[in-house]
C-alpha cells in the first residue's frame, strides 16, 4: 500500500498549522474543500477555528453526508477545539448543527478566565513521556462521554480529549506546539485503519 493522505478541512479556521506539523512528520496532507477531494484522503483533521460557522458550511459545500459515509466506513477523525465542537452529538444550551459522530456533550468556550488563553501540561491517557503542552483557546470542555467514548485527558475535573475508536477530539491545540506526539497518534489510527477503509 502507498503512504496514507491526510486531510484538513479547509473551510476555516487554523488549517495551515495543521500542515506544516504533517509536512514535518513527511506525511502527504492537503487541504479538504469539497466532497470530491475528501474521497482522497485516509484520516481528516477538522481544526480549531469557529464551530457555527464551520457547522454551517458542511452542510452548505455538501460535505456533511459524504463524511459521515466514509465515518462510517471507519475513516479516522480527529478534531481539534472547534473540530470536536462539530463532532460532538450535542453541544450544551445551543441548537447548531453537528456531526453528531462523537458520543459527547460539549460546552463551548467553556474554561474560565484563567485557561482562555493558556498552555497547561497535560497527563494523557497512553501518551509516554513529559506530559503533553495542552494549548487552551476559548476552548470547550466535555461534559460527558456516552457508550465508547472514552476520556484520555482531563483539566479541573473537565474532560480535554477523547477517543471512540477512530474518532479523537481535543479542547486543546496540538498543532500550535512542537509537540508532535498527538498527530503521530493519529496517524497510527489512520495507518491500522486504512485496510478497512480501502476495502469499502
Ligand atoms: N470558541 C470556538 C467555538 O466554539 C472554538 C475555539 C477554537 O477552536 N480555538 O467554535
Amino acid at each position: 500500500m502507498s503512504s496514507p493522505v491526510i486531510g484538513v478541512l479547509g473551510l476555516q479556521g487554523d488549517v495551515e498549522e495543521h500542515l506544516v506539523m504533517l509536512a514535518r512528520l513527511k506525511v502527504d496532507a492537503r487541504r479538504v474543500k469539497t466532497a470530491h477531494e475528501l474521497a482522497d484522503v485516509d484520516g481528516l483533521i477538522i481544526p480549531g477555528g469557529e464551530s457555527t460557522t464551520v457547522g454551517a458550511m458542511l452542510n452548505r459545500f455538501g460535505l456533511t453526508k459524504p463524511l459521515l459515509e466514509r465515518v462510517g466506513n471507519s475513516m479516522p477523525v480527529w478534531g481539534t477545539c472547534m473540530g470536536m465542537i462539530v463532532m460532538a452529538e450535542h453541544v450544551v444550551d445551543s441548537e447548531q448543527p453537528t456531526l453528531g459522530i462523537l458520543h459527547i456533550d460539549v460546552t463551548r468556550n467553556a474554561f474560565g478566565r484563567q485557561v482562555e488563553s493558556a498552555e497547561v501540561p497535560l497527563t494523557i491517557a497512553g501518551l509516554g513521556g513529559k506530559p503533553f503542552p495542552g494549548v487552551f483557546i476559548r476552548a470547550p470542555w466535555i461534559e460527558r462521554a456516552r457508550d465508547n467514548a472514552k476520556i484520555m485527558a482531563s483539566l479541573d475535573g473537565k474532560g480535554v480529549m477523547v477517543r471512540q475508536g477512530n474518532l479523537l477530539g481535543t479542547s486543546f491545540h496540538p498543532e500550535l506546539t512542537d509537540d508532535p506526539r498527538i498527530h503521530k497518534l493519529f496517524l497510527d489510527l489512520v495507518e491500522r485503519a486504512r485496510p478497512a477503509l480501502a476495502a469499502r
